[in-house]
């Protein structure tokens, strides 16, 4: 049965990424029907809103979406679209595999690790102020025992599922003393329930530090939201950077799946943009789905593809342009 899933092309980079998933899952005859809808500062421009409603409703009933990268105009005071998505439907759980792939260059061959980021609450919470009379800025980091609770027990119920054997929590306690206090609680007691997995915790500074020397030794990374959006990016530079690393926004009930690079508008419009990350991020949905195989056939054919330097984007090396690459990718699908 054909399953409606709702579709964000964003900006940027977002309709040039978005249209080449879309290609390839009617290529791959994926039963998934497209549901399109947009945010961002393109659909302010054209519709005047930055979150239609629309949109809202459209992800309420699917339950499921794809979003390409979405710009939030700065300095007009409008919130993070992205931060507003995460917090309307409680997807509190941002999951970012980073997996050395062969083929893709990288200093490293060996990486194979999950990042579970808190999604919704630390310095993203919107708590900031401004004295502009003594220009002093508060930006408040508000963290509380259940998204705590709920990020480590979502990192730890991942690990078991996957057979990973570490989880690693990271904080900055020494400093964030209340924030680390109720982090560290929550590692302690839920890492008692999973007895088989392996618990520790780094600060964030040091976790930088063995994460670009010895990659290999983390499994499952779990921290808050800033030092997860950081450590996000730094990890993708250790599997061939932001065009290969995908990502979902999971709550209970909904789940939003995207890639973890914003909308490059460096190279926007260009026809440079490598699709993959986005792509991979579809592949997570489609296993989220339990079409599994479906899943399978489209990893296959990119990780192929991504053997072949010619048939890359530049960001890999190559010279291929995003509808070659994809053009590449279909070619080595299943039929
Ligand atoms: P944001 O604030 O939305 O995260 P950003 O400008 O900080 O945006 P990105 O848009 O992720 O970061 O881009 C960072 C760099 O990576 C840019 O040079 C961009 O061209 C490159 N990049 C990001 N995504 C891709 C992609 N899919 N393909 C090729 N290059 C990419």
């Amino acid at each position: 049965m054909t399953k409606l899933v709702t579709l964000i092309k964003g900006d940027g980079i977002g309709p040039e990424i978005t249209d080449a998933v879309k290609k390839v899952f009617a290529a791959a005859q994926v039963p998934v029907e497209w549901e399109e809808e947009n945010a961002g500062e393109t659909t302010l421009e054209t519709v005047g809103e930055l979150i239609p409603g629309s949109l809202l409703n459209s992800i309420k009933k699917n339950k499921i979406a794809l979003k390409g990268p979405i710009t939030t105009p700065v300095g007009k005071g409008f919130k993070s679209v992205n931060v507003q998505l995460r917090q309307a439907f409680n997807l509190y759980q941002n999951i970012r595999p980073c997996v050395s792939t062969e083929g893709v260059a990288s200093r490293f061959s060996n990486v194979n690790l999950c990042i579970f980021r808190e999604n919704t609450e630390g310095l993203y919470a919107g708590l900031e102020y401004m004295d502009e009379r003594l220009q002093i800025a508060d930006s408040i980091s508000r963290v509380s025992w259940e998204g705590c609770y709920n990020i480590v027990k979502g990192a730890f119920e991942y690990a078991h599922k996957m057979g990973c054997k570490k989880v690693t929590l990271v904080h900055k306690a020494n400093i964030l003393k209340n924030a680390g206090k109720l982090l560290l609680k929550a590692g302690d007691e839920i890492s008692k329930q999973y007895p088989d997995i392996k618990y520790e915790d780094k600060i964030v500074d040091n976790m930088c530090m063995q994460l670009v020397i010895k990659p290999e030794q983390f499994d499952v990374i779990v921290t808050t939201n800033l030092f997860g959006d950081i450590l996000s990016d730094l990890c993708a530079g250790l599997v061939g950077g932001l065009g290969v690393v995908a990502g979902a926004n999971v709550g209970d009930e909904i789940a939003i799946f995207e890639a973890v690079h914003g909308t490059a508008p460096d190279i926007a419009g260009q026809g440079k943009a490598n699709p993959t990350a986005l792509l991979r991020s579809a592949i997570m949905m489609l296993h989220h789905m339990e079409l599994h195989d479906h899943a399978r056939n489209i990893e296959n054919a990119i990780n192929e593809t991504l053997l072949h330097k010619d048939q890359c984007t530049g960001d890999l090396g190559g010279s291929a342009s995003t509808t070659e690459f994809t053009d590449f990718v279909i070619e080595k699908l299943k039929k």
